[in-house]
């Protein structure tokens, strides 16, 4: 055959990922014990039904595919968090948040037996401004003994607590009727189109997160925290940079500066962890004016993990001098391996220097990270490309690279359909390839493979 041979029919009914961009989400939330996944599974009706691989579905949020009255939708499961050292409240109040951001209707799931806890309300003071639909779950009805003691969660003020077991399956039938009645057809555009784009601003302790985001604000002089009555959540900053609104989120320890008292790693990590969960584009701050260190690769390592856009701001410019440039440059080559694609600005917080362009590096980040190539155009380029350059043998077999779709965006990901193994070098090659022909700069770019036999 012929190694370059694209037949598209060759794989009808396979492209299970571009249905599933097409559907929208269910996510259920709640604290732990009360039953989501439990509930998870009923809805699926099979234990065994993970699709955890599709790409771009992070570990924290797992997606499964379900199917009731003949309409498909994604399930997303939040039951394997685990309680931050911010304790349970802020965790389940946080699962809630990312929830009205990504989904397109929430299930908040609640203990009848337990009846409502401060955890609860913590997560129901989230919802209470959600745009998407919330339904609240009064989970462990197994019989009409608990239904009057559910009937105590009307106070939750979600309206009518839909009483289910999901351990028997006694209600879930009518709560899916209820869960549809209110599900969009298709899923809504993330938020980026509309609410303000969403930044983390991270780095190792002392690297002058603080001052970025005063200078940010106080230059603009429209930081909003803390209104009431709006939906700005308190621990995030709202800044009008260049015209435009952006929300700088988990800032709430940036701005009263706690003291780091038991300002260990692993708490600075676990804020960088939820600050880059909350967000769509990180700032990175590194210090220009001292060596990089471990802590900093750290950093980058959760940046390049959590597959979010980023820019790389090297801080303190102002106490750089022309020997520690170099050095730098050095140091940029030798320890920023993993996010080479990301976009320098250098920087001082403290006098200001160069703080306005970080703004056109956001900006071409971002797009870089919602960008969609049309299957059209990915395979004509894809076509020229491993013609020229085809896969290295694998076992004397040339693998076939049969074809490839864009799956997702934030961050684009692609999937490659082929008939063999691609060793990890041609897969760097191809990327590169990708980044040459589209421009990714500033976003991460995944790329996997499915091997068909
Ligand atoms: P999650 O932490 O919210 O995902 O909760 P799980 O689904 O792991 O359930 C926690 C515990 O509650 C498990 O022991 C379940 O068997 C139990 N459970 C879940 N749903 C029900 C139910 O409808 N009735 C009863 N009696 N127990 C349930
Ligand atoms: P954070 O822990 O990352 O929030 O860091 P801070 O904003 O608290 O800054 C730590 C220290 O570095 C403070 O003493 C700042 O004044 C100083 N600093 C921050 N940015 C700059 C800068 O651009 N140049 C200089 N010279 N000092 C800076």
């Amino acid at each position: 055959t012929d190694e370059t041979d694209w037949e598209l029919t060759d794989l009808d009914g396979e492209f299970a990922d571009e249905d599933v961009l097409a559907m929208p989400t269910v996510a259920v939330v709640g604290r732990p014990n009360v039953g989501k996944s439990t509930l998870v599974n009923r809805i699926l009706g099979r234990r065994e039904a993970v699709v955890e691989d599709i790409p771009g579905v992070t570990r924290d949020r797992i997606s499964y595919e379900a199917n009731w009255s003949g309409r498909r939708f994604l399930v997303q499961d939040t039951g394997g968090w685990e309680p931050d050292a911010k304790g349970l409240q802020q965790s389940v109040a946080r699962q809630a948040e990312v929830a009205m951001q990504t989904a397109d209707a929430i299930l908040l799931v609640v203990d009848a037996v337990v009846g409502a806890t401060a955890t609860d309300e913590a997560a129901v003071k989230k919802l209470r401004r959600s745009e998407v639909p919330v339904i609240l779950v009064a989970n462990k009805v197994d019989d009409q003994k608990v239904e009057s003691e559910a009937a105590a969660l009307w106070s939750l003020g979600l309206g009518e607590p839909r009483m289910v077991s999901a351990a028997h399956g006694r209600g879930t039938g009518d709560l899916l009727d209820d869960v549809l009645a209110v599900l969009p057809e298709t899923p809504r555009e993330g938020t980026g189109g509309t609410g303000p784009r969403r930044v983390a601003l991270v780095g190792k302790p002392n690297v002058g997160k603080s001052s970025l985001l005063n200078k940010l604000a106080d230059d603009e002089r429209s930081v909003v925290h803390d209104v009431a009555g709006t939906t700005v959540d308190p621990v995030d900053s709202l800044v009008e940079l260049g015209g435009k609104i952006w929300k700088f989120v988990d800032t709430a320890g940036l701005r009263r500066k706690v003291s780091h008292a038991n300002g260990t790693e692993f708490y600075a990590s676990l804020r960088t962890k939820a600050a880059l969960e909350a967000s769509e584009v990180a700032i990175m701050l590194i210090d220009a004016s001292e060596p990089i260190t471990e802590q900093d690769l750290r950093v980058i390592s959760m940046v390049a993990d959590s597959g979010r856009a980023l820019v790389l701001a090297f801080n303190k410019w102002d106490l750089v001098d022309e020997d520690r440039r170099l050095q730098l440059d050095r140091e940029v080559d030798r320890d920023l391996v993993r996010v080479p694609w990301a976009q320098r600005v250098n920087i001082s917080a403290h006098t200001g220097r160069a703080v306005q362009k970080l703004v056109p590096a956001m900006e071409t980040a971002l797009e870089s990270w919602d960008k969609r190539i049309s299957t059209g155009r990915l395979n004509t380029w894809l076509k020229e490309v491993v013609a020229a350059t085809p896969p290295p043998m694998r076992g004397g077999r040339l693998p076939r690279i049969l074809f490839a779709t864009q799956a997702t965006t934030r961050p684009p990901t692609f999937v490659l359909f082929t008939t063999g193994f691609l060793e990890a070098g041609y897969r760097r090659f191809l990327e590169r390839r990708l980044r040459e022909e589209f421009n990714f700069d500033g976003s991460p770019v995944r790329i996997s493979v499915r091997v068909r036999e």
